[in-house]
């Protein structure tokens, strides 16, 4: 090891404790402005990109998140030491439509240094923007026809392993052009992750072929990348953010598709409160369990790191759609 390398890991560990002391008392996000030492300062938009930018950056980056754990990533909000980080990191990794206040803030302070990780991961979906409160089906299908709300492009591609090992690859680049000596480090970094998300990629093909019930309802529209990747079909109970509640009318019909289509099982999630899911699976009586879209990770999570959490979605779904 060169003393450059001895002289960055000594720096990120420092800085990470300082990190870890600042993350005890805060209210806002636990992004640190500057971190001082030689490792590139990389500021994260939320939980997988976090996890992808230390599993690429490895010992040379010091990687933080502005969404808290526990948080909702889509309503994030931005404290103003949070728009400093953003403004000084010297990488700034995000998803242009899924954080509406990041997005402006990479605009406006880190127009050289911000990365959408969006392009990488080939945001390829759309789902259907759910009715607008108290519209009933038919004047939801006007409004469609019209062009009113229609489709909007579907954010959550890391629930399928295989774009976010896109994305790691593509990140490795970008820490290269910021921090040239490291690039040999992010390539092999990236590799190792790629072949980590293949693996698990792999379980999920095989343990998702055969299921009985290929109908996935959730409680917010964040599984159609996975759906799309495993061959099922899905349903979101809230639309694409889990702050959009559906109306009466469309929440009926969600139930009614429930009951004819044999679901036995309707999906809660870990940041959301899951009210109208189990109102949902109590009327077709369906059972609730939990689904991890993974926008965050907290003490309730059903693991520790991104693969741990991916498993046990694997294993949760398994069950809930009957798969041998
Ligand atoms: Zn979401």
């Amino acid at each position: 090891m060169n003393t450059w390398t001895t002289r960055a890991v000594t720096a990120a560990t420092a800085s990470a404790a300082a990190l870890a002391l600042a993350g005890c008392g805060g209210t806002g996000g636990t992004a640190a402005a500057g971190s001082g030492g030689d490792g590139l300062t990389v500021v994260a938009g939320f939980y997988p990109l976090e996890w992808a930018a230390q599993r690429v950056g490895g010992d040379r980056v010091d990687v933080s998140s502005l969404t808290p754990p526990g948080a909702e990533a889509h309503d994030l909000e931005l404290a103003p030491q949070d728009v400093a980080a953003v403004s000084e990191a010297d990488l700034l990794v995000y998803l242009e439509g899924f954080q509406p206040a990041l997005d402006e803030a990479a605009q406006n302070e880190a127009a050289d240094t911000a990365w959408d990780a969006g392009q990488a991961a080939d945001l390829s979906l759309t789902a259907e923007e759910h009715g607008h409160e108290g519209e009933t089906a038919e004047e939801h299908a006007e409004h469609a026809e019209e062009g009113e709300e229609g489709e909007a492009l579907d954010p959550h591609f890391w629930l399928d392993p295989t774009r976010l090992a896109s994305v790691g690859d593509a990140l490795a680049e970008r820490l290269a052009e910021a921090d040239p000596d490291g690039a040999a480090t992010y390539e092999e970094n990236a590799a190792a992750l790629r072949a980590d998300l293949e693996a698990l990629d792999a379980e999920m093909s095989a343990g998702l072929a055969d299921c009985a019930v290929d109908t996935l309802v959730t409680g917010h529209d964040a599984f159609g990348y996975l759906a799309d990747r495993y061959g099922l079909e899905v349903v979101g109970i809230s639309g694409l953010s889990p702050s959009a509640e559906p109306s009466p009318a469309a929440q009926a019909e969600i139930t009614e598709l429930v009951r004819e289509r044999g679901v036995t099982t309707v999906y809660t999630e870990t940041l959301v409160d899951p009210a109208v899911a189990e109102t949902v699976a109590t009327e077709a009586g369906a059972q609730t369990a939990v689904l991890d879209p993974l926008e965050g990770l907290t003490d309730e999570s059903a693991g520790s790191d991104y693969l741990e959490v991916m498993r046990a979605n694997l294993a949760t779904l398994q069950e809930g759609q009957s798969c041998t």
